[in-house]
């Protein structure tokens, strides 16, 4: 899913952070005077509220919609945020403020995982360099050697034809697995192996063992010609792979009124975004619906039956909500009545909700569409499903700008729809006496 391959930040200092926290400060300030007027404007043409004043005052629509963009907006800015990054201590800085802003005790859970990272890989040819990619669990490594071209696809045989002992072998992909090339030019003694993609473009590859030598994808573009020409010369390469595991640590964003330790509701959405895109859709969409939620629950009886939850290191394997799970442990599980999740709510006019069959049939919304629970797996309510907590999938459909740099805008009116979708059945969540469970809870 990745859409390239970067150098990647380190992990800002304490006091880059404390710098950081200083510049949101001024800019939510900014944010706040903004909206003040129209909030006032818009405040004059409402029916007299039942809530009082403040209250209505900062919950208008038009005020909602505005706020959700800004949310967006401050996200997108931070650049693409993957997670291990700077642009996520900033993103859940802007995150914490708000939720306290509105009310709520908001901390931040971390979490590690292990991470594959390519920090940049080439091979360089008579002083052309030509950018790769890593597959992951190559070998690190910087050999300069012969380049020699291998027939065919990389089997054994195909290897016995070349002399690749101490020489950088290069391969046509496909026919067979990734690995087995890797091991059959190890066998063979190449110190490097290059492999040039069947089709237009670059491949990101997995290997499905620890290689022992470096291995870097070609695109076809590149590698082909580089392949033909090392059939007629006599080539010298210099292979560099710098890639490898990481340990990333991630930061999901919890938060819930004082005091309330068991919510019967928990409202999520990812926060982080795939290397390369700002991640407007994908997902500040969710990230501000989930928010946009919580400022219209924190003075109700609802905001104290409801936790809040921006989840990160998504995108690289639902790390941010299996780790919440884990922490929560199944007395806490066992009390959700629901997991509501949202993900790229923000693109598409059609609302999708899916969910756990006993709590789709419970919730009745107009013009959204409600199905079971399909293939529909990928976003984080799958870690609660798998847990026994039963789910709800808020999404609005696939579209061309997603995992892509241009995931920049979303339509703000399409965010309180859903957060008002959401809103509508809540009500009838929290009082339904079933937990919907499958029974096979933790
Ligand atoms: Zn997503």
């Amino acid at each position: 899913m990745k859409t390239s391959h970067t150098t990647q930040g380190a992990i800002g200092s304490p006091p880059f952070l404390k710098r950081l926290i200083a510049s949101l400060g001024v800019l939510s300030l900014g944010l706040a005077g903004c909206a003040q007027p129209r909030d006032l404007s818009v405040q004059a043409q409402q029916p007299v509220p039942v809530q009082p004043q403040p209250q209505a005052e900062r919950n208008s629509l038009a005020t909602l919609r505005d706020r959700a963009s800004a949310d967006v907006d401050a996200l997108v800015k931070l650049g693409p945020r993957v997670a291990g990054t700077p642009a996520m201590e900033q993103a859940s800085a802007y995150l914490l403020e708000e939720y306290r802003k509105a009310g709520y005790v908001a901390d931040i859970q971390t979490f590690t995982y292990s991470k594959f990272e390519d920090r940049g890989s080439s091979v360089s040819v008579g002083g052309t360099t030509l950018q790769g990619r890593a597959l992951r669990r190559t070998a690190a490594g910087t050999p300069t050697a012969r380049l020699v071209a291998v027939p065919n696809v990389g089997d054994r045989d195909d290897f016995a034809a070349a002399n690749v002992k101490g020489a950088i072998a290069i391969v046509r992909r496909g026919t067979l697995p990734f690995a087995e090339k890797v091991r059959n030019a190890a066998a063979a003694g190449a110190v490097g192996l290059l492999i040039v993609n069947n089709e237009s473009g670059n491949f990101s590859g997995t290997l499905t063992q620890d290689a022992s030598i470096p291995v870097l994808a070609l695109s076809r573009e590149q590698g082909q010609p580089l392949l033909e020409r090392s059939q007629r010369e006599r080539l010298t390469a210099k292979l560099t792979v710098n890639a490898g595991q990481r340990t990333v640590t991630g930061r999901n964003v919890v938060a819930h009124l004082p005091g309330v330790t068991q919510p019967q509701v928990l409202l999520g959405g990812h926060y982080d975004s795939v290397l390369g895109s700002p991640g407007a859709n994908d997902n500040a969409s969710g990230t501000a619906t989930v928010l946009s939620i919580a400022r219209q629950l924190s003075t109700t009886p609802l905001g104290r039956q409801t936790w809040f939850v921006a989840f990160d290191g998504e995108e690289d394997g639902l790390h941010g909500s299996k780790a919440f799970v884990n922490a929560a442990g199944p007395q806490f599980l066992k009390g959700l009545k629901g997991m509501l999740n949202f993900d790229m709510v923000g693109v598409n006019n059609s609302l999708l909700i899916s969910g756990t069959p006993s709590l789709a049939k419970q919730v009745q919304i107009e013009n959204a569409k409600i199905a079971p629970l399909g293939s529909d797996y990928g976003s984080d309510h799958a870690s609660f499903a798998a847990a026994g907590v039963p789910v709800l999938f808020f999404y609005r459909g696939m579209e061309p700008n997603y995992h892509k740099p241009s995931d920049r805008q979303i339509n703000p009116t399409l965010l309180t729809e859903t957060a008002q979708a959401a809103l509508k059945m809540l009500p009838q969540l929290v009082s339904s006496n079933a937990t919907g469970g499958s029974g096979n809870r933790q």
